[in-house]
């Protein structure tokens, strides 16, 4: 492994993560047209390391979160960089009811889903889903003191009814609003793909989600930070095919 992207929505959740990976801002690759992201590098152990940010939007003043900006992010740093590896890393939502507490670690296992997209039409059904590929990681699971789990994807922060049926049908312990963007474009690519992500909020507290993000974000953020660390040093060592088993 020598290249490694990784892709985050927030800056509030890439400064801790870039702060400790000592990476350093990079100019865009303006050939490609305009892009909503923002690049940072570094090299450790070896190994090149891209952040990948997907910036603020210029008229709402607020992050980029979600699946669009996601999808840029990472068709511009995979043609850009030709990483070996995609992560998306960042916060999620867990269910207390499954086991997560604040500040636990998640590493994706098996395909990331959609619980947002019904289409209710032979094939478009399972389309809808998404059901992209991730990376076999048990190992780096192990090496990063994390939980395997399902991660599902949407563009609300809310589960509604019906989101909470398709979590139900399909499984899920993190429930953000990128991973599946980022792991479609990978799966284009060809390039293996990885999520990794920390609960900053139990989505079955009474609590409401958007208070228990702030109230957890630096939590979830310092362990994303050590996670990056741990994943360089875990990937350094390990060639892409010993991730899991
Ligand atoms: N309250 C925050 C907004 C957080 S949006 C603010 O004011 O800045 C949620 C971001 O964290 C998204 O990028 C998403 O991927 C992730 N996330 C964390 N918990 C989530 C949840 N329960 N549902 C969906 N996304 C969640």
């Amino acid at each position: 492994m020598t290249r490694l992207a990784l892709i985050m929505a927030m800056q509030v959740e890439a400064v801790p993560v870039i702060a400790a990976l000592g990476a350093t801002t990079v100019p865009p690759p303006t050939h490609l047209g305009p892009l909503p992201g923002r690049l940072y590098q570094s090299n450790r152990d070896g190994v090149d390391v891209t952040v990948a940010v997907n910036g603020i939007d210029p008229r709402h003043g607020v992050a980029n979160i979600g699946t669009q900006p996601a999808a840029l992010t990472t068709w511009a740093t995979a043609l850009h960089i030709q990483p070996d590896l995609i992560v998306s890393i960042g916060a999620a939502g867990g269910w207390a009811g499954r086991g997560a507490a604040v500040g636990d670690l998640v590493v994706s296992d098996g395909p990331v889903v959609y619980h947002d997209r019904r289409i209710a039409m032979p094939r478009f059904d399972d389309y809808g889903v998404g059901f992209y590929p991730s990376l076999p990681a048990n190992r780096l699971a192990a090496a990063l003191d994390a939980k395997l789990g399902t991660v599902t994807t949407s563009n609300s922060l809310d589960e509604t009814d019906d989101d909470r049926r398709m979590i139900a049908a399909n499984g899920g312990d993190a429930k953000e609003m990128e991973a599946a963007a980022v792991a479609w474009v990978a799966e284009m690519f060809g390039i293996p793909f990885v999520a990794i992500k920390a609960i900053t909020d139990l989505v079955d507290s009474p609590t409401a989600t958007a208070d228990q993000f702030d109230a957890n974000l630096d939590i979830a953020t310092a362990r994303l930070a050590r996670a990056a660390q741990d994943l360089i040093s875990f990937a350094s060592a390990t060639p892409l095919t010993d991730f899991g088993s």
